[in-house]
């Protein structure tokens, strides 16, 4: 016996009253963009409050298509099942027994038959359904024994036009298909914390599109790949990502030339704020989302994010506020985007970053420097938006 079907497990989107249908649509939807990658034909159907996933013809790979749903937001649980005809009890009670044998050999653990009689005409009640299989088992393999309060195995028996037997549950990870609560546009530099800052809002089902700013001949081809390859991975979560790629040059050298140096970071990301929002508006995002979090740097203390947040319209959300270094460090590693953040490519912000920038700017002296930028600034910024290269990554 081999699995060639499972059975998705979702939570919360469950939760949704009338709007149930649009978030299994999503749901159903982004597990089929998960699966394009997987060799095989697969069928994903949803059925009476249940999403089944079924290998439709030939062979398949178990392991690479279990992967591919661990990876798709809203599932919270991945249950492989063996999908029986309804034959008769007698038969069922050989294809359950022929199971048994055929996933746990030993057969010597502790267990509990859980039946679901979802079709209400099949003639046996579920306790019957129960208690019959649970005696089958029993007189199969005598080194079993029944445990119904913490049993080591929970053989699942649901009867509906078919019967589907399952006992195993493969964690999924949980939060919101990609694409139901919206879209945001995710300022993505190759560090460590905005690829997470992606991965983490669009767990909560926004789907994104990224800006990355770079300064060449200040910056190499190679740290624009490193990007290229972050959003690529992320993409595996959050579904097909467009990326702009800004030529940030021009302005990053102005605003050397023209304001204090310790004010540098400050004026820079308020740049890179205003022209994110410009594409967030082009592509109907709600939002702009950063890897910032309090604190972490001098661009990042309270009053520095205040500076920052006062050019942008659209509001900017930043899933890691609160996250220290080594959490996000985590969440890197296991969505693999951290070994691709600590490649030791140069950053457009860390070239013209200042000894000792200022921790503390007030609002007033930075929106007075800012002047010093009005002659040209306006048609840089038209520019480094008209120039900027799309990569469409991931499929769109
Ligand atoms: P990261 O690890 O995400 O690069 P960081 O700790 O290096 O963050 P900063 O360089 O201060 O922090 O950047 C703060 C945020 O600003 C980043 O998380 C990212 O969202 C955005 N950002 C910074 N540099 C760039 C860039 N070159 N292109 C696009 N976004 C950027
Ligand atoms: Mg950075």
């Amino acid at each position: 016996m081999e699995y060639r079907a499972f059975l998705i497990k979702y939570a919360e989107i469950a939760l949704k009253g009338k709007n149930r249908y649009l978030f299994e649509n999503a749901l159903v939807e982004q597990i089929r963009r998960s699966l394009q990658s997987v060799e095989g034909e697969f069928r994903v159907r949803k059925e009476q409050g249940r999403i089944y996933v079924e290998c439709s013809s030939g062979s398949y790979d178990y392991e690479e298509c279990v992967q591919a749903l661990q990876r798709v937001f809203g599932i919270v649980g991945i249950c492989p099942v063996m999908i029986f005809e309804d034959q008769g009890f007698e038969r069922l009670t050989e294809d359950v027994l022929r199971y048994m044998e055929s996933f746990y050999p030993d057969c010597s653990q502790t267990f509990k038959v859980n039946a679901r009689r979802a079709r209400k005409a099949y003639p046996l009640v579920s306790m019957e359904i129960n208690a019959r299989l649970g005696e089958a088992v029993l007189d199969a393999f005598p080194k079993m024994r029944v445990d119904v309060h913490h049993p080591e195995l929970l053989l699942n028996v649901e009867v509906r036009e078919k019967i589907y037997v399952y006992s195993q549950e493969i964690q999924g990870l949980g939060g919101m298909p990609a694409g139901c609560n919206g879209k945001a546009m995710l300022l993505l530099s190759g560090g460590i914390d905005s690829p997470v800052a992606g991965y983490m809002i669009s767990r909560r089902g926004v789907s994104i599109d990224a800006v990355y700013f770079h300064a060449p001949p200040y910056t190499s081809d190679r740290a624009k790949q490193k990007v290229v390859d972050l959003a690529t991975q992320i993409s595996k979560y959050c579904g097909p990502v467009r990326l702009y790629v800004v030529n940030f040059t021009d302005i990053q050298l102005y605003i050397y030339d023209q304001c204090p140096h310790d004010e540098l970071t400050i004026h820079m990301r308020r740049y890179m704020m205003r022209i994110a929002e410009n594409f967030a508006v082009e592509n109907k995002c709600q939002g702009l989302v950063t890897g910032e979090s309090i604190g972490q740097v001098a661009s990042q203390t309270m009053q520095s994010l205040t500076a920052t947040n006062e050019v942008c319209t659209l509001p900017v959300y930043r899933p890691l506020i609160a996250f220290d270094k080594q959490d996000i460090v985590e969440i890197a590693l296991k969505i693999d985007t951290y070994e691709t953040s600590v490649l030791p490519f140069e950053d457009c912000c860390t070239i013209f970053v200042a000894k000792h920038p200022v921790t503390k700017p007030s609002l007033k002296s930075i929106q007075k420097s800012e002047q010093k930028l009005k002659e040209k600034i306006q048609d840089l910024v038209a520019e480094a938006i008209e120039t900027a290269e799309v990569i469409e990554i991931g499929g769109k």
